[in-house]
């Protein structure tokens, strides 16, 4: 019989003691540390709320974000993730939609806190009062593997935030795989601690880090926003394996430490969260050689990851866009019609994810829950949005979002497949393609936001360039007739390319 998330996560605190666990701004925390302080955290959430509703957690990448999230799963509370970057309109939105039953502040809150209404706030300072109680006499007890684990809030630049309960169950098939020899992960190994807690990516690293007995190397948002002193930083953490979205890797890739002479024990990447470019793949196998890199796809609806594509360095040269793989086993990927039926091989159609990673539909959202959740061959399936195909080897590819999908004098086009065609150049570093709205609200034309190879180049020749270079390897109609040269692209609290938000500065 499988074993229980809540058992797992117990035997690992109690068997690696005085390990570290978390490294916070240069402060170490042991296994034993941790746990101490969970049961006592539990132990008041037993004593002061003995329900199982929700609790919001507000905080950054400080290590009583583990402890609290641990303390609630422990007793049955789901916990939702709050960043403590989040905009106040996002935060009044989760906070209507999931009535958290208490909210703990581990970062201060920067607004008015009566934005958080009457409900019970406990700050640090509480909080280091519970960690000094007496010997904890909490004893773990059996959690349904439906409850949820936690609830995720989605990051959509429009419209109200989602939240997405996943359960015990759906996490517990989740980890089994990302801890089985498809991935390898060492034991005791040091992983990234960078992507923020609120983004569902963050669970392939502080959980696997925890069950695998090894290290959390959290970074604050501010130390990542100081690129002088992270790239210092960088080849001391010591890292062994790498986690987070392509962006976060192109950004390091502007160390010239990031490399594996400098940081000989980082052999392992786990990408995941937007398109990993054949560009970007290239790159890191250049200079992480002795390294095994996945691409791994899912949105925070199917729990964090459904498949994995290792990159192979003799397949990216011959490829446009690299493969999303197979799919973790137990669940199913489809590529469907309309209609819901599979399409054939080869054909792109809507890629449905169905089985036991699914989750049981948005927190309080019939309407939405609707048109996205389904029930297929007796179970639970979702609707991605992703458009793909299967290919002739039955990877699954990426063929872009349906809703980044235009038609342009009649021509369908899928931006990322644009952005995807421009990248072949080598005078483009990074592209990201956006349609041009007219005053019809129809596409008039396509621009092509790029940031060149070379930053010094005059732009005016460089465009000449670019379209011969371009000219034959993609087809007319997707080379854009309007070019904007940028030094780099905004990203989303989650730390993916903000293309929606590019999509309306460009318009506006
Ligand atoms: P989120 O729920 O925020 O994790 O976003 C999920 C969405 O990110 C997916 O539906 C895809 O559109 C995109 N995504 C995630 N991983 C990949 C990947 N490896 N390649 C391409 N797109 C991805």
């Amino acid at each position: 019989m499988t074993k229980t998330l809540v058992t797992k996560l117990i035997n690992a605190l109690q068997i690696n003691d005085q390990n570290i666990v978390y490294t916070e701004q240069q402060k170490n925390h042991t296994y034993h540390e941790l746990k101490a302080k969970v049961f006592r955290f539990a132990d008041f959430l037993t004593t002061n709320y003995p329900n199982s509703r929700p609790i919001l957690v507000f905080g950054d990448h400080q290590f009583e974000m583990i402890v609290t999230f641990l303390g609630c799963v422990l007793t049955g509370h789901p916990y939702i993730p709050v960043d403590s970057a989040s905009g106040i309109e996002r935060i009044k939105s989760i906070l209507t939609t999931a009535d958290p039953q208490a909210i703990l502040l581990i970062s201060d809150f920067p607004f008015t806190q009566t934005y958080l209404g009457n409900r019970p706030l406990i700050n640090r300072q509480q909080l280091q009062q519970i960690f000094q109680q007496p010997e904890s006499t909490f004893q773990p007890k059996r959690i349904a593997e439906q409850t949820p684990f936690y609830i995720l809030f989605t990051s959509g630049t429009t419209g109200s935030p989602k939240g997405v309960p996943i359960s015990h169950a759906n996490l517990n098939l989740f980890l089994e795989w990302l801890l089985s020899p498809t991935f390898s992960i060492p034991e005791k190994a040091n992983f990234l601690g960078q992507v923020p807690y609120s983004f569902d990516v963050s669970n392939m690293y502080w959980l696997p880090a925890i069950l695998r007995g090894g290290t959390i190397k959290a970074l604050f948002h501010q130390e990542v926003e100081n690129f002088a002193s992270l790239f210092q930083r960088l080849p001391q953490l010591d890292l062994d394996v790498f986690v987070g979205t392509p962006s976060l890797a192109e950004m390091l890739l502007l160390s010239q430490d990031f490399c594996q002479a400098k940081m000989p024990h980082l052999k392992l990447f786990l990408l995941c969260g937007e398109e990993l470019t054949v560009k970007l793949a290239t790159k890191l196998t250049k200079r992480f050689p002795q390294s095994r890199i996945f691409n791994t796809y899912g949105p925070t609806e199917a729990t964090v990851a459904v498949s994995a594509w290792q990159v192979q360095p003799e397949k990216i040269s011959t490829v446009k866009r690299l493969p999303l793989g197979t799919a973790e086993p137990q669940v199913k990927l489809l590529v469907c019609d309309d209609h819901q039926l599979p399409v054939p091989t080869g054909q792109p159609g809507e890629i449905i994810i169905s089985g036991p990673c699914v989750s049981a539909g948005y927190l309080n959202n019939p309407q939405k829950t609707k048109a996205a959740f389904f029930t297929l061959n007796d179970q639970p399936a979702y609707h991605t949005g992703d458009l793909g195909y299967f290919d002739q080897a039955g990877l699954l590819n990426y063929l872009g979002r349906k809703d980044f999908q235009i038609k342009l004098h009649g021509f369908r086009i899928e931006l990322d497949e644009v952005r995807a065609a421009l990248e072949q150049s080598s005078l483009i570093k990074q592209a990201v393609a956006i349609p041009k709205y007219g005053s019809d609200r129809r596409p008039s034309h396509l621009v092509g936001l790029i940031i060149p190879t070379d930053s010094t180049a005059d732009h005016q020749s460089l465009i000449k360039q670019i379209r011969q270079d371009l000219a034959g390897k993609i087809m007319p109609y997707m080379l854009p007739s309007q070019f904007i040269f940028q030094r780099s692209f905004p990203l989303s609290p989650n730390g993916k390319i903000d293309v929606k938000r590019l999509i309306k500065e460009v318009n506006s």
